[in-house]
């Protein structure tokens, strides 16, 4: 049945129901409590699809780990920037979320964030080198001053005893630690927050997709929605004057159906990931650790493997993975059709060039695919190898659309970050790819806001101050505010504390 078109300006609408709209709802509805705000979300609940805690691997990121976030430069010298950045970045996150708890907005910590040590894991003495070599290099640094390398087989069994079970003595291994890492739970954190934005008067309407839009004459949005029934579908129009699409791997196709020339030649590679998950009280006990390894060479940053303990709805398990694949839908409940609907005239050259330079990666998604379960389950052995298959079950994680942008020189480029895409006059704003995603959500929503909102600048900082006190301070230029701030955030959060060496 058709609805004749309701007209409903709202100030702000947020398509999609994951962490980005959330915090992004929560940052706008500090800032300014008066505005309209509406929520729109296809699928019958919120947080279900990167965002819920079996879609994806619940790391709190913050460079303490994750191996890729240092790169090797020409001259052999170790780029530690995105190590850094992605760690500032996640103190600002920690700070939200603690002025949250405190006002009551975010329930028990414990519910969505976890204490979890962070480590890394490599083996020969090459890949040794680099890590003792990374962690001299960010030691250095305050937000990384707790973090501990050994190559002791004996300590590393100390820190995650899985690990080290069933190892020869000839294996050459070497690790790092940081016990301020996190485990987090970000479907459950939606969740709560969006509970919040409805007792704040956000309205949050389910089973409503955006099907349209269009840019009226005085800027602001028209949206066409569809309205999913049990047993009918209503098509309804709302206009609003900012819209965000935190629409996960479904912004692109929003800000496409926009007209947006911002993303002309933008297009998407799809990337499915398994983990292998286990139960077995008595091995999640022998666990309690976020163990990152390098990725093989030519891999893709997605296919790092690591060992993870995860707390969900207060139980423990340990999850191995991702092993990525692929899948033309840019969701997990999306369609089979998101990928070939996705190409027009300006991407598929783009789209060409980056397959063309990335058959390593295509040959990995495709042989990962195609892999049987006994050599799916020798790369867990690598970490743990007294791994029996009998303990692990393989699940489904969440579809990752990584951006193909057009480039001048190459044709089309892969990339593995997120991006913030906003139209010119600020009137529409998305954030596309997947990684380091929900971990720093804060910091780019506060760069939606920087693009779309300019001349709120000055007037919303003391507000975003109330929220994260050391908005606009980088913590590695003040090592003082750096150790105050993490020991505040952990008091509050229920976190380990930072151990300086
Ligand atoms: C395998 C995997 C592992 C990951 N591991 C980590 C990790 O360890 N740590 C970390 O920080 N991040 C991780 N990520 C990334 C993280 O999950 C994402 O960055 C984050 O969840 C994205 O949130 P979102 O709100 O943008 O998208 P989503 O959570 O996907 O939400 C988008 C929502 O929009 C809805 N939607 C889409 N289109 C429409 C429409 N037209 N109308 C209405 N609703 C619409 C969808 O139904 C969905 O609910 C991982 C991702 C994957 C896939």
């Amino acid at each position: 049945m058709r609805m004749p078109a309701v007209l409903r300006p709202y100030d702000v609408v947020l398509i999609g129901g994951g962490i980005m709209s959330a915090t992004l709802g929560i940052l706008l509805k500090h800032l300014e409590p008066s505005w309209s705000i509406a929520v729109y979300e296809r699928l019958p609940e919120l947080g279900a699809e990167a965002s819920a805690a079996w879609n994806n691997a619940g790391t709190g990121h913050s460079g303490l780990c994750e191996p890729n976030y240092t790169t090797e430069k020409p001259d052999g010298t170790l780029d530690i920037t995105k190590a850094v950045t992605v760690n500032e970045q996640f103190q600002q996150t920690r700070q939200l979320w603690a002025s949250l708890v405190e006002a009551g907005i975010l329930g028990k910590p414990a519910s969505f964030i976890n204490p979890v040590p962070h480590m890394t894991l490599v083996q020969g003495i090459e890949d040794a080198q680099f890590l003792r070599r990374r962690h001299e290099k960010l030691s250095g640094h305050p937000l990384f001053a707790s973090t501990r390398f050994s190559s002791a087989v004996k300590t590393i069994e100390q820190w995650a005893p899985l690990l080290a079970q069933g190892r020869l003595p000839s294996e050459w291994l070497a690790a790092t630690h940081d016990a301020t890492g996190s485990d987090v739970d970000f479907g459950a954190l939606t969740r709560q927050m969006f509970t919040h934005l409805e007792t704040a008067g956000v309205t949050v309407h389910l089973r409503n997709e955006v099907r349209g839009l269009r840019q009226n004459n005085d800027g602001s949005w028209q949206l066409r929605i569809h309205h999913h029934t049990d047993r009918d579908r209503i098509t309804h129009r709302v206009d609003a004057r900012f819209v965000f699409a935190g629409a996960g791997g479904w912004a692109l196709k929003i800000l496409q159906k926009a007209g947006l020339p911002e993303v002309q030649g933008y297009g998407l590679l799809p990337i499915s990931g398994r983990f292998l998950r286990c139960d077995n009280p008595e091995l999640v006990d022998l666990h309690e650790a976020k163990v990152y390894g390098k990725a093989p060479a030519g891999a893709p940053p997605m296919s790092m493997p690591h060992l993870d303990t995860r707390i969900v709805d207060g139980r423990r398990t340990i999850l191995f993975g991702p092993y990525a694949g692929t899948n033309p839908r840019f969701l997990k409940h999306g369609s089979v059709l998101d990928a070939p609907s996705s190409l027009r005239p300006q991407n598929v050259g783009p789209m060409a060039s980056m397959l063309k330079d990335n058959t390593s990666l295509a040959w990995l998604l495709v042989s990962q695919l195609a892999a049987t379960r006994r050599r799916k389950f020798a790369a867990l052995r690598e970490f743990a190898p007294s791994a029996q298959s009998g303990d692990w079950t393989m699940i489904t994680a969440g579809q990752r659309a990584q951006i193909v942008k057009p480039d001048p020189v190459r044709g089309g480029v892969l990339q593995f970050g997120t991006e913030v895409v906003a139209s010119q006059d600020g009137s529409i704003a998305a954030v596309l790819g997947a990684s380091p995603g929900a971990s720093t959500a804060p910091a780019i929503l506060l760069e939606v806001l920087d693009r779309c909102f300019p001349r709120y600048r000055q007037h919303w900082a003391p507000r975003l101050r109330e929220l994260i006190p050391t908005y606009g301070v980088t913590l590695g230029s003040d090592a003082r505010l750096a150790r105050y701030t993490l020991a505040r955030t952990a008091e509050i959060l229920g976190l380990n504390p930072a151990e300086p060496g």
